[in-house]
Order: structure tokens, then sequence, then C-alpha cells
């Protein structure tokens, strides 16, 4: 087995400069949700002449793909994801084109496992997965089947720290539109009903309601519509809020909260309200224990320090992908720990040397993970009873 993660490692080593490349061409043409063309076409053509088998544009989706190398009649599915979407103006401030790199990479290093001759089998799946950042690629791909012969998915993200068993959050996103009417504000106000009022109420209602959250809950908004002229009353008003919690289930107690100041503005304003949820629902990262015990054992042995830490980090559509088969999504660091995902720094610093390096260590310790799996069925046998039974971290 030693022998089979040294080599995995090797061949990571072996292609730094094209797998890099790779990341810094997707880190100069940022695109966004379901747009990531050019990312598309240079991960599917770069896996394709290492002698994967691509399926472009996969199950109808344009920007998704498949990787496959080996045979599953041979062994487990195991399946490492790739993301590559950017953020609107601020470009990769997630750092996707990193996990596309970390993909890409881990993919190489496990075929080269899977070449050696004797050496157990199965088959490989590179996921290419769109619009992370509020499109839902993942869950559309859930919901084509995707995912359905896969026994173990795993990806890693880059962040201000090293976190293996990190919390994420569940997410819902709602658009709400306040119809009022319009007026002369100054001629005939009190012919008007402001829907701008009801707005201003639902924030203000909503951050006096923060007070009695949970400290894991998270609510947060902005108005994309305000009205049109100050001397017209604002007959349509629109904001979009994001609801997270935990779980599922707390997400829903903190929708009704959220619908009770909804309702409440529009009530004391006199408009009518209407509430649309944007994009599907994330779940948080049910992350399988046994597979982050590994990852962070073969981490560990890469010289990673893991920090301990109970703060949920954002919300991701692998969560949905953690619940259809066993799954993790560690973080790796990136930076001095200062520089936080969405934001111009974290842009900076993810297409630097430090970056890159940090990026293909998780790589090779995802690639000695796919190993574990791949060698030792009891493994493969007590993550599936974990999932089964509901067991997470
Ligand atoms: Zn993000
Ligand atoms: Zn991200």
């Amino acid at each position: 087995m030693a022998e089979l993660k040294a080599r995995a490692i090797a061949e990571i080593e072996k292609y730094t400069d094209e797998c890099k490349k790779i990341s810094e061409e997707i880190w100069n043409n940022p695109e966004l949700d379901f747009n990531e063309h050019k990312a598309h076409t240079l991960l599917t053509n770069f896996l394709e002449g290492k002698g994967f088998h691509v399926e472009r544009s996969y199950l109808g989706i344009q920007t998704a793909f498949r990787a496959t190398f080996g045979d599953e009649s041979t062994g487990p599915n195991v399946c490492v994801i790739c993301e590559y979407d950017a953020l609107p103006e601020i470009g990769h401030a997630c750092g996707h084109n990193l996990i596309a790199e970390a993909g890409i990479a881990a993919a190489l290093g496990i075929k080269a496992t899977l070449e050696v001759y004797g050496a157990p089998k199965g088959l490989l799946t590179i996921m290419g997965t769109p619009a992370e950042e509020g499109g839902g690629g993942k869950i559309k791909l859930i919901e084509k089947g995707a995912f359905e012969k896969i026994d173990v998915a795993m990806m890693v993200h880059p962040s201000p720290a090293n976190i293996v068993k990190s919390k994420t959050l569940s997410v819902m996103r709602l658009e709400v539109i306040f119809h009022g009417k319009a007026a002369h504000a100054a001629a005939f106000p009190w012919e008007g009903v402001n829907a701008l009022d009801a707005a201003v109420m639902t924030y203000n209602s909503i951050s006096m309601l923060r007070q009695q959250m949970k400290p894991t809950w998270r609510v947060h908004g902005i108005i994309t519509n305000g009205g049109t002229k100050p001397n017209i009353i604002p007959e349509l008003t629109k904001m979009e809020y994001y609801l997270r919690a935990l779980t599922k289930g707390e997400v829903k107690e903190l929708y009704d909260k959220v619908m009770a100041c909804y309702e409440a503005a529009a009530k004391a304003t006199g408009c009518t309200f209407e509430v649309t949820e944007t994009t599907p629902f994330y779940e948080d990262v049910n992350a399988n224990p046994t597979l982050s015990n590994l990852y962070e054992s073969n981490a560990g042995n890469l010289g990673i320090v893991f920090a301990k830490t109970d703060v949920p980090r954002g919300s991701t559509d692998m969560g949905n992908v953690s619940y259809v088969v066993p799954s993790i999504h560690p973080m790796y660091k990136i930076g001095d720990g200062t520089q936080t995902n969405h934001t111009r720094e974290f842009t900076a610093i993810t297409n630097t040397p430090e970056a890159h390096q940090n990026t293909l260590t998780a790589a090779k310790a995802i690639s000695m993970t796919v190993v574990d799996v791949l060698t030792n069925p009891a493994v493969l046998e007590q993550i599936k009873k974990e999932f089964a039974s509901g067991i997470r971290i």
C-alpha cells in the first residue's frame, strides 16, 4: 500500500507544471455559473490527453463532464470532484481553479496506482461539477443520476485553515418581492403604498431577529431593487436573503421566523408580497468519519497540521452529494490565514506558487485516501456501514 501511495505522489509531482498551467488559465478566465466553457474545454482536453474516457457536457449539462479510468466491474467506483466556477466581479475568490487543479492532479495520481499490475482495481470517476456558487450544478447531476453507481466521493477546498472535520451549513436562498402602489411622493403621498418601507422594515426586523438566533444560524440579505426615483413612492421592491443553519430542519425553523418578518412588514405597510426560492437547497456536508480519518492521517503524513474548530464555514452543493454517497470535503490552507474566501484578497492568493503547492499536497492526500479505499475492502465496508446508519463526524 505504501508503494502505491508513493507512486501516486511521484506521479502528481511529475505533472506539477501541467496542472498548475491549467489552474492559472482558469484563474485568468473567470467564468460564472453554468458558463464555464473555457474551463470545461481545458479540463476535458487535458484528461482525454492523459488517457481518460471523457464525456463532455455530461448528462446534457453543458459545462459538466465525467472522465473515467478503470473498470467498475473489478472494484469500487471512487469519485473525485472538480469545481471551476468563479464569482461575479471578484473572479476566483473561492479558489475553484485550485479545486480543478487538485482534481486533475489526484486523477493522475490515482490512475498511476490503478495501472500497477496486480494492484486492486476499480473505477476512478472524475466529475466536473459546474455552478457551485449558487447554481447547484451537483444537485442537477444528482437528479440526473450521475452519482448512482458511485461508492465514495471526495473533493478538497482552499480556505484560510486546514480543517478536515469542518461544519458547513444548509442554505435556502429566497427572493421576496413587495408590491405597493406608485404615487407622487410630494403631491399625493397618501395615495401611495410604499414597497420600500416594507423592504426596510423587513431588513430591520431580521436584524433584530438575529439577537435571538442560534450562534450557528446565519441570515443575510440585500435590497436588489429599492425603487426607481425619489419622487415616486416605490411600487415594487426586491430583496434577496440567504438562510443558513446546521441542518435542513433548522433552516425550516429559521424560514418560519423570516417569513413572519416579511408578513409583518407587508401588513404594516399595506403591501402584498411573494417569496420564491432562487436556487436549489444546499444541504450541510454529512462528512463520513472513516474517510475523514483516513484523509487526516494521510495529509498528516505529508506534514499537514489541522486546526480544531467548530465554526461553520459557508455552504456547498457537495452537501447534497454527501447525503447520496459517503463523502468528504476537507479544507486546506492557502495564504497566511488572514485572507478569507469571497474577498479580493483571496482572489490574489488563489494563483500563487504557495497555493499551487498546497493544492497538490491536498491532491496527494486524496490519492492516498483513494488507495486506502481501493486496497482494503473492510474500509469501504465500514464507510458504507456508517453512511447507512447515519453516523457522521
Ligand atoms: Zn464560494
Ligand atoms: Zn467554494
